[in-house]
């Protein structure tokens, strides 16, 4: 297989540049995570390799009045130990972040590129699904944002065209006093979800106050669970047996190697019902 030409991207213009010219052929390489496995496998050939390690301040993890601004260079690894402003802004994320495989893997592959990837079993797609995250994509003679909702439409599929680049992702504030809770069923640490839950919201003696509730593993792309979250909304923590039921029967997993579609829909009702009640404050 012949090697793809390698081209590095100094800024967002240059690697938008290169993908004008390039389009299909060109692969944006971010933290190589998902990208190099796929190629090593010859699930990916590109010819061309676009790679955007070094655009300046790719790094950038900001507040901004709204919420959060993450830029394409943000790993994984950052969003595990954020400081406590930003856990504060989209308390799902330092919960999610640890759940992405090995410490390896987190210290390199990217927020950003994990969304671009839309793995229907990885978190970091599910986050933004919950959080009503906001996606740029840029292009070289313009942009366009998209709800995270409206991006992902199939497993490794978006609504990204060849010449775009994910530029940056932006995650609203929550709602103040929200907290978060993250569970997955694995059969191993680090192995992808078989079935995972996203969950957030502000829970006062019982009443729930902007529930969000989305699942990864279970279906073609990241699910959010509105009727669960109008259950909760409208009849707080007494009503989560019933939001869990209703999250179930909303979702229309498969069966495949590592779970059956009966399995996953039970898992689901118990997983959410568990993220809900773990959002609650301690009572002492
Ligand atoms: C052993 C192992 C275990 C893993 N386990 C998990 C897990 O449990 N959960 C999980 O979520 N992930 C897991 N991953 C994947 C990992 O999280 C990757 O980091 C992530 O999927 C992709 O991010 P990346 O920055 O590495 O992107 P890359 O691998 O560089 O790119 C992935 C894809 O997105 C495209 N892309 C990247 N950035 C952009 C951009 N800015 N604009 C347009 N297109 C772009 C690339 O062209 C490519 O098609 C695992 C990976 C490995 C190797």
């Amino acid at each position: 297989m012949p090697r793809p030409i390698y081209r590095r991207a100094a800024t967002l213009d240059e690697a938008t540049a290169l993908l004008a010219e390039h389009g299909s052929d060109a692969a944006v390489l971010s933290g190589g995570q998902s990208l190099i496995p796929m190629m090593s496998a010859g699930l990916a050939a590109p010819d061309v390799l676009i790679d955007i390690n070094s655009v300046e301040d790719s790094g950038a993890l900001e507040e901004t009045d709204g919420g959060l601004r993450i830029a394409t260079g943000v790993r994984h690894r950052a969003l595990e130990w954020p400081s406590g402003a930003v856990a504060a802004k989209a308390p799902a994320v330092p919960r999610a972040a640890p759940f992405i495989s090995h410490p390896a893997v987190r210290n390199r592959g990217t927020f950003v590129g994990s969304v671009a990837h839309a793995d229907p079993s990885a978190e970091w797609p599910a986050v933004a699904v919950a959080l009503d995250a906001t996606i740029t994509l840029r292009r070289h003679d313009g942009q366009r944002t998209v709800p995270a909702e409206e991006f992902f439409v199939g497993p490794m599929t978006t609504v990204r065209e060849p010449e775009e680049l994910l530029s940056e992702i932006h995650l609203p504030t929550a709602t103040p006093g929200s907290v978060a809770a993250v569970l997955e069923l694995a059969y191993r640490s680090g192995d992808y979800a078989i079935v995972g839950v996203v969950a957030q919201a502000r829970i006062d003696d019982g009443r729930i106050t902007d529930p969000r509730v989305a699942l990864f593993g279970v279906d073609a792309v990241p699910r959010r669970a509105h009727e669960a979250e109008r259950i909760l909304t409208e009849g707080g923590l007494a009503a989560v047996e019933d939001a869990a039921a209703a999250a179930r029967d909303a979702a229309d997993p498969q069966t495949d190697a590592t779970a059956s579609r009966g399995y996953r829909l039970e898992m689901i009702r118990v997983y959410v019902e568990r993220a809900i009640r773990q959002c609650a404050p301690a009572v002492s």
